[in-house]
């Protein structure tokens, strides 16, 4: 529920609301929107058990309006950046690019893919350690020593690390490792993972389901902001359609659908959507043109030995090749993308 207080309602008039709010079991909190305050309201009583007919009388209340998902929800106000560790921020000016391989499978690959990818202006490392294959029989990443080889890499480059978690009991080991958890798409109904990850500090990445709707991922959303966690980043990586030209359908009407109706950051993976490194570019380029606040993109210095998404991984050349490509669609999307200045273009050998 979201309280639209009028614009001449004082700070007591609001404070009312929060203890009307906040006496029948429900947690408040407010933000401005140009000249007036919303109150938003989450608990469990929001469904049906509390009467907010009354509160919509007030003199200083302008309208009451439901929402699934309040803590989620923009109404109308600013869209909010979300701080990864101690300076790097997502949903501002600069478009946050993440990159680096699938999956962790070894010092030398890591620490190579994070030299590469840093030295082309990515500002985070991305790398699982826990894989959610399909087949069991598949690699499914080097767990706890994948954990340890992230911190290190991270140690020696400076880039902040996102790594999945997939398993609630997991929540603080990897929290320890990385500045980034990630929620993976098949994931992002896990409700007891979104609950333990409302109750940590560190920013949430979470990926849209393969057949989720916008407001099942925003309620994913609301399960982690409830839980207290304000840093919640949203994902789309494709869903599931008749298509067959790609992996998944990159549904990029979800950025500006999703940006409308949240305040949260939004990225693109065109990595797992496009299941295909050819496509990766113009994917992204797409995707930053439709307003995007970031990428995650799949790099590996030696793409075809990946031992997961092998055909999609883009070698070091062709993402430093991508980020150049990459900037000007950001300039004209009104963002920034700064990138390292390297001098004059340089081949990268892949
Ligand atoms: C990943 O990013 O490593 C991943 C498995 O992606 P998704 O959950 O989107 O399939
Ligand atoms: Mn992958």
């Amino acid at each position: 529920m979201l309280i639209h207080l009028k614009p001449a309602a004082s700070g007591r008039d609001r404070d009312d609301v929060r203890e009307w709010v906040e006496a029948r079991g429900l947690r408040t909190r407010s933000f401005v929107v140009g000249d007036r305050h919303i109150v938003a309201c989450s608990g469990p009583g929001i469904h049906g058990d509390v009467d907010f007919g009354e509160l919509g009388r007030r003199r200083q209340v302008d309208r009451v309006e439901p929402s699934p998902h309040p803590l989620a929800a923009r109404g109308g106000g600013d869209r909010r950046a979300v701080l990864i560790g101690d300076d790097l921020t997502v949903g501002g000016q600069d478009l946050l690019v993440a990159a680096g391989p699938c999956s962790v499978e070894s010092y030398d690959q890591l620490a190579r893919s994070a030299w590469a990818v840093a030295g082309a202006g990515a500002r985070l490392l991305r790398g699982g350690a826990y894989k959610p294959r399909s087949s069991p029989y598949a690699f499914q990443g080097l767990g706890l020593e994948g954990l340890r080889l992230l911190a290190d890499v991270r140690r020696e480059t400076g880039l902040p690390v996102v790594t999945e978690v997939m398993d609630p009991r997991l929540v603080d080991s990897v929290a320890e490792h990385a500045d980034v958890l990630q929620v993976g798409a098949r994931n992002m109904q896990n409700v007891p993972l979104l609950r333990e990850l409302g109750r940590i500090e560190r920013p949430v990445l979470l990926k849209r389901g393969l057949s989720a709707t916008l407001d099942e991922l925003l309620l994913a959303a609301e399960y982690v902001l409830a839980g207290g966690n304000a840093s919640v980043i949203l994902c789309e990586r494709g869903i599931r359609t008749f298509g067959d030209a790609t992996r998944f359908t990159l549904d990029l009407s979800a950025v500006p659908a999703l940006q409308r109706r949240t305040h949260l950051p939004v990225l693109v993976d065109p990595s797992h959507a496009a299941g295909d490194r050819e496509l990766v570019e113009p994917l992204a380029c797409a995707a930053v043109a439709a307003g995007a606040d970031g990428l995650i993109v799949e790099v590996h210095p030696r793409p075809s030995e990946a031992w997961s998404d092998a055909d999609q991984a883009l070698a070091p050349g062709a993402f430093a090749e991508l980020m150049h490509r990459l900037a000007g669609f950001a300039a004209a999307a009104g963002r920034r993308l700064p990138l390292p200045d390297i001098g004059p273009r340089r081949e990268v050998v892949g």
